[in-house]
């Protein structure tokens, strides 16, 4: 088994998740007392945060990188970025970085291709289903066409994550109107739902969708254990 690196903290309530699903698909792999063997560097979202808003995308691409390197020197020996959004910063995230890496959005993809679905919703922070950098993926790499809220649902999405979710702030009024926003995407022609942010699967469940739901948290965690367990 190889050590897993999570570069997290974005927020910590969904480090906590995957910290959680990680360990609990080793043990319903390996058995017995099995657990997964673990680097966790978990950053101040405080500093995080504040870039984002900002638009100071290379601090926080830095920042990023030098997260990289410290799992990879501390040992780890493959690593995931335990958020959609900074997905966006990738390419220069990697900048020295020789372990092997999973992208978000290739197993969210694989699961939506595998389930005979083409057209997908997406929901996440504004950077999420606004840029090119994750709905560009999903249609060159998986040939998946993408529609994002309107206006009004991209802000309420967005302004929830940052006011609720990271804060482990779970509303019912909330849920409800994603619901609404998920709604409107099926009508639109949506078949399947990308909870394209990690806290989102803390609010949103299979049973409040009528279409299929692809939580990404979940979804990327069990690729990293696999990545960890290819060849154990
Ligand atoms: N965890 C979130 C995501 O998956 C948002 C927090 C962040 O800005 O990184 O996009």
């Amino acid at each position: 088994m190889k050590t897993i690196g999570i570069l997290g903290g974005m927020s910590w309530e969904s480090s906590a998740e995957y910290y959680r699903i990680i360990n609990q698909a080793v043990r319903d792999q390996l058995g017995g007392f099995h657990s997964a063997d673990v680097l966790l560097y978990s950053l101040d979202f405080h500093e995080v945060e504040q870039l984002q808003h900002q638009g100071r995308w290379e601090e926080a691409a830095q920042l990023l990188n030098q997260g990289a390197l410290r799992l990879e020197r501390g040992g780890a020996e493959c690593f995931i970025l335990a958020t959609n959004t900074m997905h966006k910063l990738v390419e220069p995230m990697l900048n020295g970085v020789s372990i092997p890496f999973v992208h978000i959005v290739d197993p969210t993809a694989h699961a939506i291709r595998s389930a005979g679905i083409n057209r997908v919703g997406l929901l996440g922070t504004r950077y999420t289903m606004e840029g090119e950098f994750y709905a560009g993926r999903l249609r060159d790499h998986f040939e998946l066409s993408v529609r994002i809220p309107d206006e009004a649902g991209r802000s309420l999405v967005h302004d929830c994550i940052y006011a609720e979710l990271v804060m482990g702030t779970i509303r019912e009024a909330s849920r409800l109107a994603f619901r609404r926003v998920i709604e409107q995407l099926v009508a639109e022609g949506a078949q399947g739902i990308i909870l394209g942010c990690t806290e989102i699967m803390l609010l949103i469940q299979q049973e409040h969708s009528p279409v299929p739901v692809f939580d990404t948290t979940r979804l990327h965690a069990l690729a990293a254990v696999d990545m960890a367990l290819d060849g154990a």
